[in-house]
């Protein structure tokens, strides 16, 4: 299955995207975690990279469908994948149906309340890309999964949070729209535990 995680920032994307890729061992495709890779490698990517993500903006769309093209080229993703944070805006989505057969764009949604609140709190793991709220932390600062020192993003700040959010609403939303007219979307409300979520995240998809 060729499944798309649409939704805002915080929205629990990376979450329910990495639970899924242990159940149904397709992999996650992140291009958040990509980008922030390749920043903390300090390669040419990164460097374009990090002023767009710092401010909270779009890294420019054929620099994403670049390094998706090529990852989605790989061996694992024969028999399935999880685009997480991909595509972003419509010729991103344009782009991407000319190179890969998807399934079906499912739309985690939020209130935009909640998100700040998720977001400010929240830590990462740039290693493996998990992802911690500091709310259940209990101060501990390493990473539960691999062990790697947890940071906050620079981009997860009030000032920058609220930039991402005007971004999506103006430059990611429409692709919901987009994808519905294409009977490709489906809508979880991601307003319950991770756990309730993911159960309807799993629904949705058809994989109970
Ligand atoms: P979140 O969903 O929490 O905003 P991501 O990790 O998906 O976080 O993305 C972080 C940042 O990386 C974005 O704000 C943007 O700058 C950049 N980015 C990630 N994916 C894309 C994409 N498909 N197109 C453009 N920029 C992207
Ligand atoms: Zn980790």
């Amino acid at each position: 299955m060729n499944i798309i995680f649409l939704g805002p920032p915080g929205a629990g994307k990376g979450t329910h995207a990495q639970k899924l890729m242990n159940e149904l061992e397709i992999p996650q495709i992140s291009t958040g975690d990509m980008l922030r890779q390749a920043i903390k490698a300090e390669t040419e990517l990164g460097i374009l990279a990090k002023g767009f993500i710092d401010r909270g903006e779009l890294v420019p769309d054929e620099v994403v469908i670049g390094i998706v093209k090529e990852r989605l080229a790989q061996q694992d993703c024969q028999k399935g994948y999880i685009l997480d944070g991909f595509p972003r805006t419509v010729p991103q989505a344009e782009a991407l149906s000319q190179f890969a057969k998807i399934d079906c764009a499912l739309n985690l949604s939020l209130a935009d309340e909640v998100i700040i609140g998720r977001l400010s709190g929240r830590r990462v793991c740039l290693k493996c890309g998990a992802t911690y709220h500091t709310s259940t932390l209990n101060g501990r600062t390493d990473c539960a999964a691999c062990g790697d020192e947890l940071v906050q993003r620079k981009d997860d700040t009030p000032e920058t949070i609220q930039n991402r959010l005007t971004v999506y609403a103006a430059q990611t939303a429409p692709l919901i729209d987009y994808y519905q007219e294409k009977g490709m979307l489906r809508t979880v409300e991601c307003t319950g535990t991770v756990e309730e979520n993911h159960r309807a995240v799993r629904k949705a998809l058809g994989v109970e």
